[in-house]
């Protein structure tokens, strides 16, 4: 019988464990290795929306947009009941014609949109006080509690034959004629023929044995949870100055500004609290807010903006996934790097996400 051919996994976030359930799908032996808690750092403290209505490129809409029904699909595998939800989106962030700009735009990409007015938007969200004359209606995006996504696949691994090793940092790699032979570790060396590098931020670090560096922008991103209140909105609202949703257990998940940088200094509780002063603003709702959780993240953003993928130039089985808004590109990111490795299967919609496009 051939020899299944192993496969390491760095990372255990939502991309990780991504990549690693498909790994295993296609026939590998697959070991996740985390350093830290499972579940991911961006993963645990991101606002987990899924969506493909931002995209600076039209690549990155196509990738954007089959990753959304790659997320959609997921459910034939695993039970993601309490932790995904497709409640579409209503988005006022900006007005005016910037708004009607960001619709055309949809319109133009064949994207599911609905310019609504401001009755249309008070009889979907009635418990909203604060209605702007205009907002653009996503239906079919959705929220997901990343960690709990990888988590759910993490299981799934284990239950079908893979490993998960926590407390083990990747130190560097090492090469035999020029293909990776092991990686080193706080914990010995493991051998495998392919490794996946899906350390979210940590990326800009790079590794030793590996000369290629990913330059980053990484930003961070503050994330309050409220204790569970009465059912207040039904879907996730991305206002002028704050976003939110409801999850399946009542509580709010809130975030300030959506893809920008905190400011340096930032007291994390007096922002978590203005957060939340913002929404009830917004709200026809008499309770107070409570956070009961206040995160601050950070983005894996490389340099460019756009998400990199697959095999580092110059070295053999060595292969990278790192991205912002990797919760709602983790799912189809998984199955393309998969094919990638195992078969040997490029797909196009990679092609402008090569991390061959950082020389350094
Ligand atoms: C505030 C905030 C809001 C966000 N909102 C959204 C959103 O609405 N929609 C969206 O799609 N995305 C959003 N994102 C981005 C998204 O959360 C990330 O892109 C995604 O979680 C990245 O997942 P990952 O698995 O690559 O990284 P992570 O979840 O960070 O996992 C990487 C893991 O690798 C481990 N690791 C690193 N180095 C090593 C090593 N040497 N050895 C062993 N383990 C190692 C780390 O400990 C970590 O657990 C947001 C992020 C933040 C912070």
């Amino acid at each position: 019988m051939k020899k299944k051919p192993k496969i390491l996994i760095v990372g255990s976030g939502i991309v990780g464990a991504s990549i690693a359930l498909s790994c295993l799908n296609l026939g590998a032996d697959v070991v996740v290795v985390e350093k830290d808690k499972l579940g991911g750092a961006a993963s645990s403290k991101s606002f987990g929306w899924i969506n493909a209505s931002f995209a600076e490129s039209p690549a990155y809409f196509d990738l954007r947009n089959a990753a959304v029904d790659a997320f959609r699909n997921l459910k034939t595998e695993l039970n993601l009941s309490q932790s995904v939800s497709w409640q579409g989106t209503l988005w006022w962030e900006d007005s005016g014609q910037e708004l009607k700009n960001q619709f055309n735009n949809l319109l133009d990409r064949g994207y599911a949109a609905k310019l609504l007015n401001n009755n249309e938007i008070k009889n979907l969200e009635p418990n909203l006080k604060d209605v702007p004359e205009a907002a653009i209606f996503t239906p079919l995006e959705g929220a997901a509690e990343a960690d709990r996504v990888a988590l759910a696949m993490l299981r799934r691994l284990t239950d079908e034959g893979g490993k998960v090793i926590s407390g083990c940092i990747v130190e560097g790699l090492k090469f035999k004629e020029d293909c990776l032979s092991s990686v080193q570790t706080n914990i010995g060396e493991m051998s495998c023929d392919m490794v996946a590098l899906a350390t979210g931020a940590a990326a800009e670090n790079g590794l030793f044995g590996c000369d290629w560096k990913l330059p980053m922008q990484n930003k961070k991103g503050l994330i309050v949870q409220t204790s569970p209140v009465q059912d207040l909105i039904n879907h996730i609202l991305m206002t002028d100055d704050v976003h939110f949703k409801q999850n399946m257990d009542g509580t709010l998940t809130a975030g300030e500004i959506f893809s920008g940088d905190l400011e340096e200094n930032i007291v994390a509780l007096d922002l978590a609290s203005d957060v939340l002063t913002r929404i009830s603003r917004k709200l026809d709702f008499s309770t107070n807010l409570i956070p009961t959780n206040i995160k601050i993240g950070t983005r894996p953003v490389p340099i460019d903006g756009f998400p990199v993928v697959g095999n580092i130039e110059g070295y053999k089985g060595v292969f990278i996934a790192v991205m912002h808004s990797g919760v709602t590109l983790a799912p189809l990111i998984g199955q393309l790097l998969a094919s990638e490795m195992l078969k040997n299967s490029k797909s196009p919609l990679l092609g402008s996400f090569r991390p061959s496009r950082f020389v350094n």
